[in-house]
């Protein structure tokens, strides 16, 4: 198999293949990003793999799905499922551990708290926060994956962005989630029913609602890919942040700035004693 990597061991050289061999990851997200984040990950050479999505294939899954085939909708696979074959036609020897739930469950948790590096690739801000909040308590490092098109802005925006954590700042501190977003998601079964009353809002989960192109979301996975390839070969360290302006043509970069008072910065390595078990009593556990 050695002749397999022969033509990027010339990019990142003997010992970078290897560390990509022996690296754990945790994909959080089977849809349109995680799929094709997993089947890049694969090529590479990653070989342990925990893939992290409670939710079944669908027909609207179908234009993104990597790996994913009109003759699966007879069976309603889990998306975990499809993708671990997805990476196992590609790697044989991988180890995958496909687990049918969220980010918010025990096995979610567990499989943070053991592996290397961690990517998000949900949807939705509320899992987003919760996900980084727990890589920041386990000191793991954190690659969130976001495609953002907003078909209603004027002009038209469309793309993405990928952002790299490893304990210097956060989604929090550097304002990339909805903190409206994530309170809605985080609160009880009563404060929500209450919210619905007052406001009228669908706040629960709009599972396929959002624009999403397999195009786009490849841009996004691609980019992430090659930041966790960089940072784990050490041929440079992964960005912060990588934006892609689609409706622009081009690829940017930002650094982000520490904060120092981040409530969620400040829980870095802090193991149980950051407290974010207490996700685990919440309604989003269940979910
Ligand atoms: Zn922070």
């Amino acid at each position: 198999m050695t002749e397999r990597y022969e033509r990027q061991e010339r990019l990142f050289g003997r010992e970078g293949q290897r560390k990509l061999g022996e690296v754990k990851v945790v994909i959080a997200g089977a849809g349109g990003l995680g799929s094709a984040l997993a089947q890049q990950l694969a090529y590479l050479g990653v070989r342990e793999f925990t893939l992290l999505d409670p939710d079944r294939l669908s027909h609207t899954n179908l234009n993104r799905l990597v790996g994913a085939y009109p003759s699966d909708l007879d069976s309603s696979p889990q998306k975990v499922e499809l993708l671990k074959r997805l990476i196992l036609q590609i790697a044989p020897d991988a180890h995958i551990d496909a687990v049918p739930k969220s980010v918010v469950s025990p096995e979610g948790f567990a499989a943070v708290r053991s592996t290397d590096y961690v990517f998000g690739c949900v949807d939705l801000d509320g899992p987003r926060l919760v996900l980084a909040q727990i890589c920041a308590a386990y000191a793991k490092p954190f690659f969130d994956l976001a495609s953002e098109i907003d078909p209603d802005s004027t002009p038209m925006t469309y793309g993405g962005r990928v952002f790299f954590s490893d304990g210097a700042w956060c989604l929090r501190c550097a304002a990339e989630v909805d903190q409206e977003e994530v309170r809605r998601f985080l609160m009880s079964e009563s404060e929500l029913e209450q919210h619905k009353r007052l406001y009228g809002l669908d706040v629960g989960h709009p599972e396929d609602s959002g624009p999403s192109v397999v195009t786009i979301n490849s841009v996004i996975a691609s980019l992430a890919a090659t930041e966790f390839l960089v940072e784990v070969t050490g041929l440079r360290r992964a960005a912060p942040k990588l934006t892609y302006r689609g409706h622009e043509g081009k690829v940017t970069r930002a650094d982000i700035p520490s904060h120092g008072n981040c409530p969620v910065c400040a829980t870095w390595g802090q193991g149980e004693a950051a407290g974010v078990e207490r996700y685990l009593n919440t309604r989003v556990a269940s979910q």
